[in-house]
């Protein structure tokens, strides 16, 4: 016998194994075939479902939802914290949220608010936002890196003409004036476009 079997708790004579088929979910008039997790018993021929089984479930629809209703998926939302290099827990003291949040998110658990779902897209929209939000949150370490990609980004997309330079140089000035804490080391790297 198995670990996994388990005894079909209303027969208590067959085992239940875990299956899952092809169903059609509908939301808001949208329409798609997801699947659905349960368990079968192979004596009396019951499905049931366990509370993972159920979370499962659960995970798939708001997914769909999130979808539909145009919010980030979880492994956007994952992704997106993986390029800032940040822990959930991290994330979730610069955009709040609560201790679990992000956990929540990514793995489909909870949708997120609209306006948690429009503070992460300006945050990954708007560098500044970004760094902004992780010095309020006193996320020094997290603030100077972002800094840091976000001159590298800007650098990386100079040409050599001169008026970009220029550019470059307005844009380089902290749009953010209040981060006396962070050294911008890529400053000098600047002079070399002038
Ligand atoms: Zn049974």
């Amino acid at each position: 016998m198995s670990t996994n079997m388990k005894t079909c708790p209303i027969c208590e004579e067959g085992q239940i194994h875990e299956t899952s088929r092809e169903r059609e979910i509908e939301y808001k008039g949208e329409k798609t075939m997801m699947p659905l997790y349960y368990s079968v018993c192979d004596a009396c021929g019951s499905e049931q479902g366990d509370a993972e089984q159920s979370r499962k479930n659960k995970q798939v629809m708001l997914s769909f939802k999130k979808q539909i209703d145009g919010f980030l998926s979880g492994e956007e939302v994952r992704e997106q914290r993986k390029r800032w290099d940040i822990t959930q827990a991290q994330a979730a003291r610069i955009f709040g949220g609560g201790p679990v949040a992000f956990s929540k998110y990514e793995a489909d658990d909870v949708i997120q608010s609209e306006p948690m779902d429009k503070l992460l897209r300006v945050a990954q929209a708007v560098p500044e936002a970004f760094i902004w939000l992780a010095q309020q949150a006193g996320e020094m370490d997290v603030c100077q890196k972002a800094r840091k990609a976000s001159f590298d980004l800007i650098e990386n997309s100079l040409t050599r003409k001169d008026d970009s330079v220029v550019l470059f140089k307005a844009r380089s000035k902290p749009v953010v004036t209040n981060i006396e804490q962070i050294s911008v080391s890529s400053t000098d790297s600047l002079q070399i476009a002038g």
